[in-house]
């Protein structure tokens, strides 16, 4: 078997507990007591995700969301004042918002009742037709099988997951169906609390993922969310999270401030040839070299640069020499800009201080272009 989370294949076996009921739902009628001699769960952790798992086979109902028969008064009390300042904080009145294993549909109701267009998913038909009698919206399904007509701006997991065989895929399937920054409250039993209780009993072969706090977040985020809360509830039982979709970065703006680079660094160039002097730049590094070749600096007489094995080539695309700072008179250099990452710059500045005292020197810090004096200079 490989880890259900990241498919790597080595995985540490850490526990082999005989003797373990078949399943949370098993309860054998007379016939099958032969039968039932009980199972070994095989407790096993993943070496690079870190995450706690059965190797079991998953039980045959691990579609379905199985509880009591209806939300106690005080539960139901619990799940609002969770979902209010999510609710509040997000401005969720009046936005579509699915349960993911809705079981009856209790949650649903919750949530409808909280003012946002609430509807569940529940792969139990029984459990559908339940709800339906009671007029809460609830679609037959599994969420790896799912699409929704339209998608969601939130969505709740109540202590399904961890029920789940493939969780990445299972957490992608929820993913799809919600809109762009869509936000989700996903519950799971704290495996911390389990093993600090040594309650090794609770082990069960319905649950195939014992989380923690940090392997729940690694679980998110490599699923395509990002948790923006998380803290242990139900007398730290249960781990909460507040997760949001991963939303692609806003690449706009940087866009438009390289053009402003670009703009400024030819104004330059051009303005150091109308007035007759040769200019050179300093640094044949890939950042210097895309950018000079993307500012289309054709007015620059030679690129200086001390690295032996990059003179005597050309630039890309711009096709200027590359030269040995010991060439700088050679090439009758009078005006120099840096472009040079970090601690070389200030190299340069000594170097041409000791050698070149008279050049006019420029240094480029991605922001602007400023006239360095030759006096100020540390050597
Ligand atoms: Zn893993």
């Amino acid at each position: 078997m490989n880890c259900r989370l990241c498919d790597h294949a080595a995985l540490d076996k850490l526990l082999s507990l005989e003797g373990f009921p078949k399943a949370a739902q098993y309860f054998p009628d007379v016939s099958e007591f032969d039968e039932d001699k009980g199972i070994t769960l095989v407790v096993v952790q993943c070496q690079c995700c870190g995450l706690i798992q059965l190797s079991n086979d998953p039980v045959d109902y691990y579609k379905e969301v199985i509880t009591a028969a209806s939300m106690s008064q005080p539960s139901k009390a619990r799940l609002i004042s969770r979902l209010q300042p999510i609710i509040n904080r997000h401005d969720l009145i009046g936005k579509n918002a699915l349960e993911v294993g809705c079981g009856t549909g209790d949650a649903v109701l919750v949530m409808n009742e909280m003012g946002l267009n609430a509807r569940g998913l529940e792969y139990s038909s029984e459990n559908v037709n339940k709800a339906k009698k009671r007029n809460i919206p609830v679609t037959q399904g599994y969420i790896e099988d799912y699409a929704c007509e339209q998608k969601n701006d939130f969505f709740m997991c109540l202590n399904y997951l961890e029920h789940q065989p493939r969780p990445r895929k299972f957490l992608k399937s929820i993913n799809r169906n919600l809109n762009q920054n869509g936000l989700g409250y996903i519950t799971v039993p704290n495996f911390d609390f389990l093993i600090g209780n040594s309650a090794l009993h609770e082990f069960v072969a319905d649950h195939l993922i014992y989380f923690t706090e940090e392997t729940l977040r690694t679980t998110l985020e490599i699923s395509g969310f990002r948790v923006l809360e998380s803290q242990l509830i139900n007398n730290d039982n249960d781990i909460s999270v507040i997760v949001s979709k991963n939303s692609p970065l806003l690449m706009t703006d940087h866009m438009e401030e390289l053009t402003n680079k670009k703009t400024k660094l030819k104004e330059f160039v051009e303005k150091v040839n109308s007035d007759g002097k040769r200019l050179a730049i300093w640094g044949a590094g890939h950042r210097a070299l895309a950018l000079m070749s993307l500012s289309n600096l054709r007015e620059i007489k030679a690129i200086i640069d001390s690295a032996p094995f990059k003179q005597g080539h050309f630039s890309p695309l711009l096709h200027k020499e590359i030269i040995s700072p010991k060439d700088i008179d050679k090439y009758k250099i009078e005006v120099i800009l840096l472009m040079l990452p970090g601690d070389y710059a200030s190299e340069v500045r000594a170097f041409l201080k000791n050698y070149h005292k008279n050049m006019e020197l420029y240094i480029f810090d991605e922001i602007q272009i400023d006239k360095v004096c030759m006096a100020d200079v540390d050597q």
